[in-house]
């Protein structure tokens, strides 16, 4: 690409995703700013006028990647550190334990994450003095890979000896609750602020390298503190590189509250605002107890009076409000809670808030309606399904296979009008550029149609972002979104390596009428360029000059765009 940002640029001969044209193969990019879209015929008149022009060779090329849910410093804690993510044995674990102490004398407290025992032969989490001997009797704080729970050492409890009486503790399993966020905060405090910003730069650097252009950071002062999110917002904003938003998760119940929320740069009282836990670690808020731990249903932290309170003083003070909200009683109590916010203020200003709810896993037909009903945003990852999710993994095991069919319903919370927006969680799993390359296991009706391909060739930047592959989720029959006005979305599915479009067969969308969409943005043209070719165009003309577009219209399927947030 252009190193001089005053260039324009033609790229031609590629697959550009965009809403304004969904034909698209070319684009202008001038003085740095996506100029234009198009197709081969109109690219031509630019030939001549730009400063260069870059041959795609079929490329697929899409707007920078929104990750909507993210832990900066705690991901790149994971990058600088110890990362089991993946380690399939206990043994494997303990092993990487032994190395990462060996390399890291100097550090007072060591941290790593990413391990998951449901997946390993031992079926156990290490053991407290498993821990202490191949840490070599140092602090060592080891989240699992959902970060709701810990494993820890005698030498890092000793720094907290209060732990010992909170709950959530036991004496030789992972640390949960009250218990393990006093040891998180000792184990985080050990981190220095030079440490902390290395950490931070690495995560943005390693998600900027996969055509991530922005995520949601969620901030708390029971996840990362006050510095955490400041020093991260400066970051971002001092350097090029990623749009940082934050989310602070703290409970605000007067306009002074919501004061300190903007004084941190924080978008919204939201994000990691606990409502329950994770199902992982037994703490999703149920309304029926754990299929393999009877007596438990999990932890409330907030009850619906609260999430009210909490949700009429963010729409009064116009901020965003939020919550991590997993299992179908926790997702109850919002529902209740933000309803009886909608008594109070009325329907339309909280609607108007665009209040959002992190992960949103367990919903029914009566809570995806209320979703809708109040314009809740669902924060929602698909990794986690695709890692938990089917008849054997951890979700089965935890709610048993009927139930846990019913998590993540994508398709039905798109088709009733409920915004998603996508992400990672990360590092619970990996920011990536897409998603794992099948459809997840307790959406998708038994596979019969293809998927999408995993990424195999890099992409030039896009949209002014780094360059990168890219690969993008293909969940075609899981994903039909619909806009709220009930007109097929214009996104449209296609495989990262042969620019086809994938799945099944499905009746072609109806034709588009000539007139642009009024809220659909139009391909702009470089002043340059302008009166010479052509804006967006109407489906009979794509029809004729685009041979691809017979083989596209048949056996297209639809999916939603990776931060997509689906409007008419
Ligand atoms: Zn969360
Ligand atoms: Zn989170």
């Amino acid at each position: 690409m252009s190193e001089r940002p005053e260039k324009t640029v033609l790229l031609r001969g590629g697959d550009v995703h965009s809403p304004a044209d969904p034909f698209a193969t070319a684009m202008v990019v001038e003085r740095g700013h996506v100029a234009w879209v198009g197709s081969e015929g109109a690219a031509d008149s630019f030939a001549d006028g730009v400063d260069e022009v870059v041959d795609l060779r079929g490329a697929l090329v899409t707007p920078a990647f929104t990750d909507a849910h993210v832990h900066t410093t705690a991901t790149g804690l994971a990058l600088t550190g110890l990362d089991l993510t993946g380690v399939d044995t206990l043994a494997g674990a303990l092993e990487r334990v032994r190395a990462h102490a060996a390399a890291r004398p100097a550090d007072r407290v060591l941290l790593g994450h990413g391990w998951d025992a449901s997946a390993w032969p031992e079926r156990r989490p290490p053991s407290r003095r498993e821990l202490d001997e191949a840490a070599g009797g140092r602090p060592l704080y080891l989240t699992r890979a959902d970060v709701h729970s810990a494993v820890v050492t005698t030498a890092l409890l000793d720094l907290v000896p209060h732990a010992r009486t909170l709950s959530g503790y036991a004496p030789d399993a992972p640390l949960t609750g009250a218990a393990h966020h006093a040891v998180r905060a000792a184990a985080y405090d050990s981190v220095t602020p030079a440490q902390r910003t290395e950490a931070q730069r690495a995560a943005l650097a390693r998600a900027a390298s996969l055509g991530i252009g922005s995520v949601h950071e969620c901030a708390g002062p029971e996840i990362s503190g006050a510095d955490d999110l400041t020093g991260l917002l400066r970051l971002a904003a001092e350097e090029p590189g990623l749009r940082v938003t934050g989310y602070w998760a703290e409970v605000i119940t007067s306009p002074a509250g919501a004061a300190r929320v903007r004084e941190l740069g924080a978008t919204g009282a939201a994000g990691d605002l606990f409502v329950d836990g994770s199902l992982g670690s037994h703490t999703a808020c149920l309304h029926e107890p754990y299929a393999d731990a009877p007596d438990g249903t999990g932890s409330a932290h907030l009850d619906a009076d609260a999430i009210a309170a909490h949700v009429t003083a963010c729409t009064e003070a116009g901020i965003q409000a939020g919550f991590h909200a997993i299992g179908d009683a926790a997702l109850s109590a919002v529902v209740e809670g933000v309803r009886a916010a909608a008594d109070r203020l009325g329907l339309a200003r909280v609607r108007a808030a665009r209040h959002r709810v992190e992960h949103a896993e367990m919903l029914g037909p009566e809570l995806i309606a209320a979703f809708a009903e109040l314009a809740l945003t669902a924060s929602v990852q698909p990794a986690f399904d695709a890692a938990w999710g089917g008849e054997e993994a951890m979700y089965a095991q935890r709610l048993g296979r009927e139930r846990a069919r019913t998590l993540n319903p994508y398709a039905a919370m798109l088709r009733a009008g409920v915004p998603l927006a996508l992400g990672s969680d990360s590092p619970v799993t990996p920011s990536t550029r897409g998603a794992p390359s099948g459809p997840p296991p307790s959406t998708a009706p038994p596979s019969t149609g293809s998927r999408c391909a995993p990424p195999s060739r890099p992409t030039p930047a896009a949209a002014g972002g780094p360059s990168a592959g890219t690969t993008r989720a293909c969940w075609c029959r899981a994903l039909r979104p619909t806009t709220r006005c009930g007109r097929p979305a214009t996104w449209w599915c296609r495989c990262p390596t042969t620019g086809s479009p994938t799945g099944p067969p499905t009746p072609a969308p109806a034709p588009r009428t000539a007139r642009p969409h009024p809220r659909r943005p139009a391909a702009r043209l470089p002043a340059h360029g302008r009166g010479r070719a052509h804006g967006p165009r109407a489906p009979e003309r794509v029809t004729r000059q685009d041979p691809r577009t017979a083989e596209r219209r048949a056996p297209a399927c639809r999916t939603a765009p990776s931060s997509a947030v689906l409007t008419c």
